[in-house]
């Protein structure tokens, strides 16, 4: 009887002849999460991944795994030869470990046999198990209908006897479906876009304008600590750090009033298409969000992204802010997100900003600014942190 930890994969199993590839991504992706945890082996046998040899810090090794995409559940289990009787041996002793003395519990025995060779059909093996449960244990009891612990039976090559399905996050391994850039600001929306797209798979840095020394070292401190918390789902990071106050000052000098938030958000786009086109991402990540403020209306959302011709990706486009906030809640960047830091876009704020600026005006307005120099000029004394 040994111990091992179980991988369940979520949607990849639903791919078919490029399984293997996601799974080997998936492997990769695990092995970068469980480094420095000490010696193990890791294996594939029947559609899931098993992980040997982390016996004593298995709560660390369940805490990252399920921090990982493209697993939907982590569950310790005892592997033993396919042998009814170890099987019922490993059954009672994981059941008895879960029960106390006083009340009376109720468990269901659940078999799948991926061997259909296998001498005997999986509910024979649960009436088998659950009677030797019964034999050897006293205060339990049979509850098919809702039982309050199930003991799980998987024969394969070997079996495999669990009973704890610690949840994981889902989603597509990350580096299966390219790599993105994320406008990362200090609020509550970006880091939430920047996990939704890395949920399906997307590779992410991170790009941050900041407007020192109008905006201060702390509140970059706090885009680099919500990159950090980022990372625990991404793996390692970069943040491309870009000064953008010459180009605001530009504007403000050169352009009305209020159209600084939506020629500044362009001039946003633009600097992320150049970074993205010289280190090879494939897509913008925002969190935009459709009528939150007013560079998120329609016409504003238009205006501003027919500056590039790379895709940008929105993913909170349709939330409630309410919804987003849950989830930053849920993947704990919202703490760090509320922390009272001024951001690039409250200097020069306009106060009337456009929600319904017209292209052609925006046009004529950058007509008075070296748009291309400006560009050079900020990308030229970008700063890059490596967040591990
Ligand atoms: P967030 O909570 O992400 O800051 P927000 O509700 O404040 O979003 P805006 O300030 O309008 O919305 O920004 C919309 C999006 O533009 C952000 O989600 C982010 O992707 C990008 N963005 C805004 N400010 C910055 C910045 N200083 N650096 C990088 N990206 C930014
Ligand atoms: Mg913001």
């Amino acid at each position: 009887m040994d111990k091992v930890i179980s991988v369940s994969l979520g949607e990849i199993v639903l791919k078919g002849l490029n399984r293997k590839y996601f799974e080997n991504k998936l492997i990769d992706n695990i092995k970068r999460a469980l480094k420095g945890l000490g010696d193990y082996s890791i294996y594939k046998e029947q559609g899931k991944i098993y992980i040997e040899g982390l016996e004593s810090v298995e709560q660390t090794v369940i805490n990252r795994l399920t921090k990982i995409f493209g697993i939907i559940y982590v569950s310790p289990c005892i592997r033993t030869s396919t042998d009814l009787e170890d099987i019922k041996k490993a059954s009672i002793k994981l059941l008895n470990e879960k029960i106390n003395e006083e009340e009376i519990v109720t468990f269901k025995v659940n078999t799948t046999r991926s061997d259909k060779r296998y001498p005997l059909i999986s509910p024979e093996v649960s009436r088998i198990v659950g009677a030797a449960i019964l034999d050897e244990i006293d205060n339990v009891k049979v509850d098919v209908v809702s039982p309050k612990i199930n003991v799980y039976i998987d024969i394969k090559e070997n079996a495999y006897i669990y009973i704890d399905k610690f949840k994981s996050r889902g989603g597509l391994p990350i580096g299966t479906n390219g790599k993105g850039l994320l406008l990362l600001s200090g609020g509550i929306d970006s880091p939430v876009a920047g996990y939704m797209m890395a949920k399906r798979g997307v590779e992410i840095d991170c790009l941050h304008f900041h407007s020192y020394p109008f905006t201060s070292q702390r509140a970059e401190e706090k885009v680099l600590k919500l990159a950090e918390e980022l990372s625990i789902y991404t793996g390692p990071l970069k943040v491309y750090s870009i000064n953008l106050l010459n180009i605001q000052k530009a504007i403000n000098e050169n352009c009305p009033e209020d159209q600084m938030t939506i020629l500044s958000r362009r001039f946003m786009m633009r600097i992320g298409e150049r970074i993205a086109q010289e280190n090879m991402y494939d897509c913008l990540i925002t969190g935009e969000n459709l009528g939150q403020v007013a560079s998120q209306t329609i016409d504003s959302i238009n205006v501003i992204e027919k500056a590039v011709n790379m895709t940008i990706f929105r993913p909170l486009i349709g939330f409630d802010k309410t919804d987003i906030v849950k989830m930053a809640i849920d993947i704990e960047t919202y703490e760090t997100s509320i922390l009272p830091f001024e951001d690039c876009c409250t200097v020069f704020l306009p106060k009337h900003p456009l929600t319904r600026p017209k292209l052609k005006e925006i046009l004529e307005a950058e007509e008075s600014l070296d748009i291309e120099k400006l560009i050079d000029e900020a990308i030229k004394n970008k700063i890059i942190h490596h967040i591990k």
